[in-house]
C-alpha cells in the first residue's frame, strides 16, 4: 500500500497557535492550517500518517481531520517509529527540520516546503536522497502540491484515487434515480 507519512508543523500546519471558541464555548487551541488539504487528506485516508513530537494540539487537529497520528516523544526516533509501524515498506515523507532528517533519507519519495531550513536542503543534497523542494510553503497546502508532484511522476493515479473514494456514491445516486422513474413510469 502506497504510503505518505508527514511532519505535522512547518508542513500541515505553519506552527503557528490560535484561539478559537468551540462548540460549547470553551477557548480551545488550534494551529493555521490550509483547507487546500482538505481533499488529499480524504482520498488518501488511512494512507496519510502525521507524525510529530508535539502531542497536545497536533492531536487534536488529527482528530478533528479524522488522520491516523503517531506522537513521538522528544529524543525518540520517527524513523524507528515508521519502521515499527510499516517495516521496510517505502514511504513518502514530508518534512521540514533536522528532526525530519532521518526520515526524509530514508524515503522512497522525500519533499521538503518551500521555507523548509535551506540547511535540510544541503544536507539531504550531500547524503545524495532523492528529494523535491515544494513552491508551497508549510501550512499553505504542501499536501495538494504532493499528490499533484506524485500523479505528474505516476507514482499514483488521482483519477483512480477519486473514483475509489466517491464512485460508490456515484453509483448509489444512479440507482436511485432509475427506481424514481421506474416508480413513476
Ligand atoms: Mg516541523
Amino acid at each position: 500500500m502506497f504510503l505518505i507519512y508527514t511532519d505535522v508543523d512547518g508542513v500541515l500546519t505553519t506552527g503557528q497557535k490560535s484561539w478559537y471558541k468551540n462548540n460549547d464555548g470553551k477557548l480551545q487551541n488550534t494551529k493555521t492550517y490550509s483547507d487546500r488539504d482538505t481533499v488529499p487528506i480524504l482520498l488518501l485516508g488511512d494512507q496519510l500518517i502525521w507524525i510529530s513530537h508535539d502531542k497536545k494540539v497536533n492531536e487534536d487537529l488529527a482528530v478533528y481531520r479524522k488522520v491516523k497520528f503517531e506522537w513521538v516523544p522528544e529524543g525518540e526516533s520517527k524513523l524507528e517509529r515508521i519502521r515499527g509501524l510499516t517495516g521496510e515498506q517505502p514511504y513518502t515523507y514530508i518534512g521540514d527540520s533536522l528532526q525530519d532528517m532521518e526520515c526524509l533519507c530514508a524515503a522512497e519519495h522525500a519533499y521538503v516546503p518551500a521555507n523548509a531550513s535551506p540547511i535540510l536542503e544541503y544536507a539531504l543534497d550531500h547524503r545524495g536522497a532523492v528529494h523535491r523542494k515544494l513552491k508551497t510553503k508549510g501550512g499553505e497546502g504542501v499536501l495538494e502540491e504532493v499528490l499533484l508532484d506524485l500523479h505528474r511522476r505516476r507514482v499514483i493515479n488521482l483519477n483512480t484515487m477519486i473514483v475509489n473514494k466517491y464512485g460508490f456514491r456515484i453509483d448509489n445516486r444512479v440507482a436511485d434515480d432509475d427506481e424514481v422513474q421506474g416508480d413513476t413510469s
